[in-house]
């Protein structure tokens, strides 16, 4: 049985490394990276909190001891399902099994002046390459003489109030309360404001009532100012136009408010749904294919738990990986009745906003829990779920240096990174 698995995210790594060293399997992994990358931390390296590697894992490595998985490094241009061909910027390759798991990308909802003008946070380039900005601002700010433009440069505007917008967030405010009046004491950082601008009237929407209350008021105590019920209609690189008419002058917009499908092309559209997903059935089958299926993000199943689909983390991708493996086996056996339709059991969410400030929610027995405890079982599960033992030591190391000294040394400038990838400072 040759499968070709399209990306190497929670999915599609989960997936590969159940069926790894598997009889009569062979494996083809794909993806656009060399490297799975852990996207809860990606506001960590964005502030300079750790450094890009420490929350990549390179794909190769991750099966040098598979004898049935290989690797290419490719992005996926097409899929040819009449003639089960995957066609990508390397060439092209058959299967009999193919394997969706593109995840998203920022959704900017067709916006082409916000996607240009807005850092995402949906690649750990993307990443970087806002640590960048913010950094060169504060140096930018340095010699700065006109005040309406210093205050723009000293402006941070997160739009989206969901666990990515919260977290980046507090971060930033910990960094403006912490760290950089102590690099920059020329400027003055009482003027650093961080709105973080919301649609919904609360933060957190997703979790509960006692989780969004807390989630704002430790960003307030941080000091971000929070604007619920609010949309940014605008942004041109300089000014963002808020949907209650207020303006704001602000260098950097992190946009946090959306996600859309990494849909390849040759997916039927009738099969394509809000958010761009693609629709599948309970054992992440296509509808309507008989080798073809998606998991993860980009996945779109209906049960009766999940009437509107699940929701897009890592836990759902995790294991719907491992269901579609155990099917795949049983296909491959030819106990095709002996499938197990994917059932998500939700253990709980959670979202950090700073030092000793974050929000569980467990649904059953339903408790909620926020503060120290809940900052540390945030840490400790994130360091679980990160991969490598590298990385997890790494990770924790910062983290303690992090807790009793408030300070990272990461607050590098890489020049010629930055202005290949925009052509300027
Ligand atoms: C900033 C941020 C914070 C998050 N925090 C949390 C959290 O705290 N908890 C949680 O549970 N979830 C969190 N999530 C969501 C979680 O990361 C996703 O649900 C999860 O990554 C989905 O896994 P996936 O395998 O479907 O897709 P992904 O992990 O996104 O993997 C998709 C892979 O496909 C590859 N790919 C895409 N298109 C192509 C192409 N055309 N060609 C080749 N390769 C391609 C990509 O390079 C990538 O490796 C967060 C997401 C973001 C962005």
């Amino acid at each position: 049985m040759k499968i070709i698995i399209l990306g190497g995210g929670f999915a599609g790594l989960k997936l590969a490394n159940c069926l790894s060293n598997k009889e009569g399997i062979e494996i083809l992994l794909i993806d656009r990276n060399n490297y799975h990358q852990f996207q809860p931390l990606f506001y960590q390296v964005a502030t300079a909190g750790l450094d890009a590697s420490n929350i990549s894992f390179p794909l190769r490595k991750a099966f040098q001891e598979s004898k049935n998985t290989s690797f290419r490094l490719a992005e996926v241009k097409e899929i040819q399902a009449a003639s089960n061909k995957v066609l990508t910027d390397i060439g092209e390759f058959t299967y009999d099994i193919l394997v969706i798991a593109t995840g998203a990308d920022t959704n900017f909802f067709g916006n082409t002046q916000l996607k240009e003008a807005c850092f995402p946070m949906k690649s750990t380039v993307e990443a970087i390459q806002l640590r960048h900005r913010l950094i060169q601002n504060f140096e930018d700010a340095l010699s700065t003489k006109d005040a309406a433009e210093l205050q723009k440069l000293m402006n941070i505007v997160v739009v989206g109030g969901g666990p990515t917008g919260v977290e980046v967030s507090g971060a930033l405010a910990e960094m403006r309360n912490n760290i950089l009046p102590k690099d920059y004491p020329e400027l003055d950082f009482k003027q650093m404001h961080i709105y973080l601008v919301e649609g919904s009237p609360k933060t957190l929407g997703n979790m509960s009532e006692k989780s969004s209350e807390q989630s704002r008021k430790y960003l307030e105590k941080l000091g971000v100012t929070v604007q619920t019920g609010t949309v940014v209609k605008s942004y041109d690189g300089d000014i963002a136009t808020l949907s209650t008419g207020e303006t704001i002058g602000a260098k950097i917009v992190i946009w946090a408010a959306g996600i859309t499908g990494n849909v390849p092309a040759g997916i039927d559209s009738s099969l394509i749904v809000r958010g761009n997903r693609i629709k599948v059935d309970r054992t992440n089958k296509i509808i309507g294919s008989e080798n073809m299926y998606a998991l993860g993000d980009i996945a779109y199943m209906e049960t009766p738990l999940y009437p509107h689909g699940h929701p897009q983390v890592a836990n759902v991708a995790i294991n719907q990986g491992k269901n579609l493996a155990q099917n795949l086996l049983q296909i491959q056996k030819g106990s095709e009745q002996k499938l197990t339709a994917f059932e998500y059991h939700d253990k709980g969410s959670m979202a950090t906003v700073g030092r000793n400030l974050a929000v569980v929610d467990i649904p059953k027995p339903k408790i909620h829990f926020g503060g120290w405890l809940a900052w540390i079982v945030w840490m400790l599960l994130h360091l679980v779920l990160i991969l490598g033992v590298k990385n997890k030591l790494q990770i924790f190391i910062n983290w303690v240096y992090k807790y009793f000294t408030y300070d990272q040394s990461l607050r590098l400038l890489y020049h010629n990174f930055y202005k290949k990838k925009h052509g300027t400072q």
